[in-house]
Order: C-alpha cells, then sequence, then structure tokens
C-alpha cells in the first residue's frame, strides 16, 4: 500500500512538473512562432511606379482620401481595453503627401465598428529598411479590434512563417510571399466574416477570413482561431461588431486609399 501511495504521489508530482513546464512554453513569445513551411516568394505583377494606387468605388465607406483622418481616433494599443476605452483622441498620426503614418506611439481606431466586410488598404514600409525580422517595417490591420493580418517588411527579411506579412498573425501561414522592395506601396484586400456566438457567448461559426496582397491570395477562407497575441496561443473572447486598427510598432509605416464595403 505504502508503495502504491508513493507511486501515485510521484505520477501526480511527475505530471505536475509537466503541466507547469507546458504553462511555462506557453509564455514566451517563442513558443507560439512557426518557422515552417517556408511561404514561396512570388513577384506580384507590376503597378506604375507613381500610380495614386486604387481610390474607393462608388459605394464603399473611405475611411482614408489621402487628406482627411476624421474617421479615426488615436487608441494606446489592440488590447481590447486599451481600443475599447472612451478616452480616445484625434488621430495623432502624422499625415503626409497623401498618406497616413504609423508614428507618435498610438494605435488608429475607425470609430465605425464593423461585422462582414471587404477592406483595401494599402500601405508602404519605410524606404530605408532597419531592423531585421519583426523589427523591419512592422503594423498591423486588426479585423474588428481583435484580429491581426500582418503588416511587414517581408522583402528578404526572414521571419517566422506565422508572423510573415500576410499572416493572421501567430495562426495562419500565408500561402505566398509576394512583397514588394521597402518604400514601394501595397496593396491589401481582405474580404471578412465575422464569427457567430451564441447567446451564452458560445462560439457558433468561427470567423474567416480572405486575403490578397499585391493581388495574391495570401489566405484563402482562412477560420480564425482567436486572437491574435504576442504570447500564447489564441484565445476567443466573445464580440460584436468592432473597429478597424492600424498598429503602431515603432516603425513609420504609411497607408492610403482606405476604404471599406459592408457585405
Ligand atoms: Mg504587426
Amino acid at each position: 500500500m505504502k508503495k502504491l501511495t508513493s507511486t501515485f504521489a510521484f505520477l501526480l508530482v511527475s505530471a505536475g512538473f509537466a503541466f507547469a513546464q507546458n504553462e511555462a512554453a506557453k509564455k514566451t513569445p517563442e513558443s507560439s512562432e512557426t518557422w515552417t513551411p517556408v511561404p514561396p516568394i512570388v513577384t506580384p505583377g507590376t503597378m506604375a511606379a507613381n500610380a495614386s494606387g486604387l481610390t474607393a468605388p462608388s459605394d464603399a465607406i473611405v475611411l482614408f482620401d489621402g487628406k482627411n483622418t476624421d474617421e479615426w481616433v488615436s487608441v494606446k494599443s489592440h488590447v481590447s481595453k486599451d481600443w475599447k476605452s472612451t478616452n480616445m483622441g484625434p488621430l495623432k498620426w502624422a499625415v503626409k503627401d497623401g498618406a497616413m503614418y504609423s508614428t507618435l506611439g498610438s494605435y488608429a481606431r475607425t470609430k465605425r465598428e464593423f461585422e462582414n466586410f471587404q477592406l483595401h488598404v494599402e500601405f508602404r514600409t519605410p524606404e530605408k529598411p532597419e531592423g531585421k525580422s519583426q523589427a523591419r517595417g512592422n503594423s498591423g490591420v486588426f479585423l474588428q479590434g481583435y484580429y491581426e493580418i500582418q503588416v511587414l517588411d517581408n522583402y528578404e527579411n526572414p521571419t517566422y512563417s506565422n508572423g510573415q506579412v500576410g499572416s493572421v498573425y501567430k495562426q495562419a501561414i500565408p500561402l505566398a510571399n509576394p512583397s514588394r522592395k521597402p518604400g514601394e506601396w501595397q496593396t491589401y484586400d481582405i474580404v471578412y466574416q465575422a464569427p457567430r456566438f451564441n447567446k451564452s457567448g458560445i462560439l457558433a461559426e468561427p470567423g474567416y477570413v480572405t486575403v490578397l496582397l499585391n493581388g495574391i491570395v495570401v489566405q484563402n477562407h482562412t477560420a480564425i482561431k482567436g486572437n491574435t497575441d504576442y504570447i500564447g496561443y489564441p484565445t476567443m473572447e466573445p464580440h460584436g461588431a468592432g473597429p478597424i486598427l492600424l498598429q503602431d510598432h515603432g516603425n513609420p509605416v504609411g497607408f492610403r486609399n482606405i476604404w471599406i464595403r459592408e457585405l
């Protein structure tokens, strides 16, 4: 009996130790990085060098036309309590040459909130790249405030595959890497279907996202697993309509021609 008891105690302690190890592993940023497969590099079709991009179609809500930032406010971060805060000021981003730039330590948040939509965003990472991996031209487009489609200068800049430009950050590797050179304008076309939750807040149907980067499909009706956290694995927070956020990650990334069509 004594032996049995001590064996049982040993098993309990071992199980506890393994659990603690797993819990500890979840708490490092590296534990949710996936490095393979590496998305194949695809050279996108060309765009005229000085083209002003794709302006809004007649039925779109124009979120940024190159000058007017009235549709936006500044928020502290993508943590939901921050972007849901009522303490929001006018957008602090710099507007220059028809683009708005992620500077001055705040995220841009739309005043409006959306359910299902088609979103067009053009972005430009700094012409002179600084830093490497996730520290080069990093920003992001957050759908309904929760789900980041990564923006990164991934031109000849390796990083973990599930953190590349075109990833659903830390949960879905893009199908290709059609990055343009730093300083060149790039396009995102995003089709998004919001997740649905029942009255108890239980997920009834996941959200789905299809993403084209520079005209190339990088996410094809990808089911969204949950929040796109830097540390840990996705968790789902029940929610309704939400805003679009643009990330400030300390790199001056420019945005222009931002428009949305509700579906
Ligand atoms: Mg980012």
